[in-house]
Formats: structure tokens, sequence, C-alpha cells
């Protein structure tokens, strides 16, 4: 997926809004007015490959995409969001949520969202085990 296959190492023509140092923003298929892509600068398949450098720069032009977004839209905040289920170079999808949207934490976390897509856990990994490996 690295090279001309991927959207964000090789941008369509008239989607791409900022390269810099911290990373790349660009639009593709925009769900809404504000809806940007920041990716890193680097083709990186996920977040768990992220060097720690590497998300602080994501993170950070995350944060002033945002900035951006409410204060041109007239958002009252930025949602945002990884999946990385498309297009296996890490990056966050901004999107502006404005007043009077529904909230996406009842539909994401409820019945209609996660909670039934996934179903039941089918890891055999206890909450036990990742509060043993994460508490050091
Ligand atoms: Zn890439």
């Amino acid at each position: 997926m690295e090279g001309e296959d991927c959207i964000i190492c090789s941008p369509a023509p008239g989607s791409l809004l900022l390269r810099e140092s911290r990373g790349v923003v660009l639009l593709d298929d925009p769900v809404r007015v504000g809806h940007v892509l920041v990716g890193a600068s680097e083709h990186v398949d996920g977040l768990h490959d992220l060097p720690p450098a590497v998300a602080g720069d994501v993170l950070s032009l995350a944060a002033d995409m945002a900035a951006e977004i409410v204060g041109l839209t007239g958002a009252e905040k930025a949602y945002v969001a990884a999946v990385g289920d498309k297009d296996k170079h890490f990056h966050v999808h901004l999107v502006p949520r404005y007043a009077g949207d529904a909230g996406l934490g009842p539909h994401i976390f409820g019945s209609s969202g996660w909670v039934g897509t996934f179903g039941s856990d089918p890891s055999a990994v206890t909450a036990e085990d990742l509060h043993a490996r994460l508490s050091r």
C-alpha cells in the first residue's frame, strides 16, 4: 500500500491541502464541510507502528488543523478518529461537530455502534492480563 497506491503518500490531484514536517493534510471524500485527514509524513501502517515522535507530530498537526476548522466553519469542535480499515497509512480523520448535531458517543458505544457491531469479545485476553502488561 506504500507509494503510488497510498492516498497519503500519493494524494489524488487537488486533494492535498498541506504537507509539512509534522505530516500531511488532505481531503478524501469528505463526509461534511471541514472533514480532513491528517497523516504521518512517512508511510507507517498503524498506530501500533508509530514512533512516539511521529505520533506527537501527527497529533500536534491535527490539533492545529482542528483549531483552523473550528475557526473557519464555526463548528463547536472537531471529532478525531483513527480507523485504518481502508487506507493503511496512519492518519486521523477530523470531523467537525456543529451546534445541534446529535452526539456520536451514544451511537458509537450503543447498540447500533460498536456494541452492536462487535458483539461479544472474542479475545482470550482479560482485563487483568492487560493491567498486568501495561502497569509497569
Ligand atoms: Zn503511505
